[in-house]
């Protein structure tokens, strides 16, 4: 028995992938030319996959603060927050977003998977209980597992079913309720009604976080997510964010109404044993808060073509899980056939994400599409004639599945 037995069945699933096409988990993108087109191989590809909801990263701003970060400090930190690895660039983007949130604390991490990592580890004790949303994301799910705290899942997206399990835990002894959901859900771009979740929450007692990984910069008046757009900023008690989507960038946040929450600088793991993110991203970062800030035009346009791709694929009878937002994910029958249209996508020019079990809800397979504020009326038209021509062709496209599964066997 080796040590790779184990990933027998994975590697199975995996070789019937590459059977089909090419491998989604490993795509290479020969280009990036702006934040809509790239190139894999010799083909252009209309990109409708890269969670960069403003398009921000061409941002002339945003890529002249990043070079000028290479020149004033060179490419990396070299050290982590607590040693070396603090420049006063890494503390006014958290003033920035401290200031943008409203909050007295907002602490900047290396990525958004560190963020939730160390912020849910660092807040909940070994007597604390953590109640988190049934699809709550990888990272959410990691950060319970580094703390001693019992962890509660709750129906995804139901205050009622937290009101429930909230109401049979009772008391707490010794420790806190933390309430860990997120603003809007990566995989079906679902929303989550964060008033309610505010009112069971605070009912109890409890504390409530919300991920705003896949919301900051898209919802709100200014751009702060969902909480902003429901009007309940100022209850919450954690937001975390990452900069990897609206901002542009690498690196996350985790901000607080609570001035206590910086004490936990000095405990949390995943902040105080990793380098901190290079001055690039920082920089970059922090020329991305102010263009959120100002972005109502961003967020009114990437509205308009969500709504466009949305009526546009309901009208096709695409199954949609989720109402129009920027992230449209459309329901396939299975691995196979979504593994056999998203690589007929590809070559038809147009890269959307396939995401298939154990990352999806509901063990879903799904061709998931996110847009920006860079695309266009013509991109959603281009996006929805490759969508149309994928449904006239599906006959083939399984046909042609099934011949290159049968030749490689
Ligand atoms: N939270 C959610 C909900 C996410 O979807 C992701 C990544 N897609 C993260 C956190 C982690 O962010 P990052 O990729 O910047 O580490």
């Amino acid at each position: 028995m080796s040590l790779f037995d184990k990933y027998a069945p994975l590697q199975t699933r995996l070789d019937m992938m590459m059977k089909i096409g090419q491998d989604a988990l490993g795509v290479k993108f020969d280009n990036i030319l702006s934040a809509t087109r790239g190139r894999i191989g010799n083909r252009d590809i209309l990109l409708a996959g890269t969670n960069n909801y403003l398009g921000l990263t061409f941002d002339e701003d945003c890529m002249t603060a990043a070079k000028k970060a290479v020149d004033d400090h060179g490419t990396g930190t070299t050290g982590s927050r607590v040693a070396n690895g603090t420049y006063s660039e890494h503390t006014d983007l958290e003033r920035e977003l401290a200031d943008h949130l409203g909050m007295p604390s907002c602490v900047v991490f290396t990525t958004g998977y560190q963020t939730n990592l160390a912020a849910i580890s660092g807040l909940a004790g070994d007597k604390d209980v953590i109640f988190m949303d049934a699809d709550a994301h990888a990272c959410i799910i990691d950060g319970t597992r580094l703390t001693n705290a019992s962890t509660i899942r709750f129906r995804h997206n139901s205050p009622e079913d937290l009101d429930k399990r909230l109401k049979r835990q009772g008391e707490i002894e010794g420790g806190n309720a933390l309430v860990v959901i997120e603003g809007m859900y990566s995989m079906f771009g679902d929303i989550a009604p964060i008033d309610e979740f505010l009112d069971v929450t605070h009912r109890h007692g409890g504390y409530l976080y919300i991920d705003e990984a896949h919301s900051y910069g898209v919802f709100g008046p200014t751009g702060c997510g969902i909480a902003e757009e429901q009007g309940v900023l100022d209850k919450v008690d954690f937001i975390s964010g990452t900069f990897s989507k609206s901002l542009a960038s690498v690196g996350g946040f985790c901000a607080s109404r609570h001035p206590e929450f910086e004490v936990l600088r000095k405990v949390m793991r995943p902040y105080m044993f990793t380098a901190s993110a290079t001055p690039s991203n920082i920089c970059a970062a922090l020329a991305a808060v102010e263009k959120v800030k100002s972005g109502k035009h961003l967020r009114d346009n990437l509205k308009a073509r969500a709504a466009q791709l949305h009526k546009g694929l309901s009208e096709m009878q695409y199954d949609l899980c989720a109402e129009a937002s920027p992230v449209i994910a459309i329901r396939r029958p299975n691995e196979g056939v979504a593994a056999a249209e998203w690589n007929w996508l590809i070559e038809n020019g147009v890269y959307v994400n396939l995401a298939v079990p154990p990352g999806t809800p509901q063990s879903s397979s799904l061709l998931r599409i996110s847009l920006s504020a860079a695309h266009t009326e013509a991109d959603i038209k281009q996006l929805l004639k490759a969508f149309g021509d994928l449904k006239d062709n599906q006959g083939a496209i399984l046909q042609s599945m099934m011949g290159r599964l049968q030749a490689a066997e």
